[in-house]
């Protein structure tokens, strides 16, 4: 009965993965990963997490199933992070959240629903985005992907005239897929006056946002400030939907945890949306898994623990903004071909270096050093041990 499966695609970022860890070459470097990394090159286990999950495990007495919508303690701290102040429209119903499987469960049940219930066809992501997008929104009923332009090869800059073009050019119910912030892959996000424009021409052309939250409190190290993109749209009065994932700034990327927030602006049908969100979970996993909620709830309702991992991102942003600054000087002091404020210039983990594939590839075969195809590397692979070998591997690529 398997006889007639077509293989598809390897997926690029693991694929590479893979080949990166079978290379034994003593000075490889890794700059694909999609994950925080120390100095020392190694994943980092948030210590503020390790307490957290050490209170879960004492104070677990069972291993019952979560109700469906998954723990509301997490659900309600977690919508506020993202929100701000919401206590009184979450205690009405209009804003409500959904635990999901991370970020990318979030984002299919979100899209499963606004195909299904609001009949939604069309959806846009960012050229480039994450390259996830487009399979979540396929598979959940999408039939037609289109794509707003974002990056601007030339300028490494944002594409803003090209932007704000292709979404005024959208048809009516498209939804629109926006990074809330850093951006991923390019680390380019738009400043508030352009989230203002944005915000006009999507509430003219009556466009559906999906904020795609996987980063708060990676770009500038204070959620608050994160979050401003997604709370301007709250305070202009959009509906909408906005998936957060505490992978990265948790650091607990196989935990699955993650929060879709439904934004409604009038409690009238609340349950009925809210039935047939349920429909949707019931269907597809039918109980969000515990541990990662939990540990992510225990923390953010705890003021104590909240402020030790506040600090912690700030760290962890601290040592991604030094990165940036030592690559670009290092490139800047070797006389490395073209300019590299972009590299300071963008934020969070990933910085679209404007390198080609053919450079990508001879850095590869000649020096070991992996990115993604497209140039994306992922900051937190460089460290102060590898990071003069990087620029002049660099360096070397663009004048072969
Ligand atoms: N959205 C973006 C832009 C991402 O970069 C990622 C992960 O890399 C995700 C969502 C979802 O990640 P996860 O499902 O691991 O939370």
């Amino acid at each position: 009965i398997f006889r007639d499966v077509e293989e598809a695609s390897p997926i690029e970022v693991f694929h590479l993965m893979k080949i990166f860890s079978e290379d034994d070459y003593p000075t490889k470097v890794n700059l694909t990963v999609g994950a925080y990394r120390t100095d020392e090159g190694k994943p980092y286990y948030i210590p503020v997490v390790k307490k957290a999950e050490k209170l879960v495990l004492e104070s677990t007495t069972n291993h019952e199933y979560l109700p469906i919508f998954g723990l509301e303690s997490f659900t309600k701290a977690a919508s506020q992070l993202l929100l701000g102040d919401i206590v009184q429209r979450q205690e009405e119903g209009s804003i409500f959240g959904v635990q999901s499987l991370s970020g990318s469960g979030a984002l299919r049940v979100g899209a499963e629903f606004l195909a299904k219930h609001l009949k939604c066809t069309t959806f846009y992501y960012s050229l480039p985005t994450w390259e996830n997008h487009h399979l979540i929104f396929m598979n959940s009923g999408f039939n037609d992907a289109k794509t707003y332009r974002y990056w601007n090869e030339e300028k490494r800059s944002l594409d803003c005239d090209g932007f704000f073009e292709d979404l005024s050019n959208a048809p009516e119910n498209s939804v629109i897929i926006l990074h809330g912030c850093a951006h991923n892959p390019t680390g380019l996000d738009p400043t508030k006056d352009q989230w203002k424009q944005i915000a006009e021409i999507m509430k003219e052309r009556k466009l559906i946002p999906f904020f795609d939250n996987a980063y708060q409190g990676f770009a500038s190290g204070d959620v608050e400030k994160d979050a401003w993109s997604v709370r301007y749209f709250l305070s202009q009065g959009f509906e909408f939907l906005c998936s957060q994932s505490f992978a990265k700034n948790y650091g607990l990327y196989n935990e699955r945890a993650g929060n879709l927030t439904f934004v409604l602006n009038s409690t009238d049908n609340v349950k009925a949306v809210k039935s047939q969100v349920t429909m949707i979970v019931r269907g597809m996993y039918s109980n969000p898994p515990n541990h990662g909620a939990r540990t992510v709830s225990t923390i953010l309702n705890n003021p104590e623990l909240k402020e030790e991992w506040l600090d912690t991102l700030k760290i962890m942003t601290g040592r991604i903004k030094d990165m940036r600054k030592a690559l670009r000087e290092n490139l800047e002091q070797l006389g490395t071909i073209g300019k590299w404020n972009h590299i300071t210039d963008q934020t969070g983990m990933f910085s679209y270096t404007g390198l080609s594939a053919n450079h990508v590839e001879y850095l590869r075969k000649k020096y070991h050093i992996y990115m993604l195809r497209s140039g994306r590397i992922n900051i937190c692979g460089l460290t102060n041990n590898n990071i003069n070998y990087v620029a002049e591997a660099i360096t070397d690529a663009l004048v072969t």
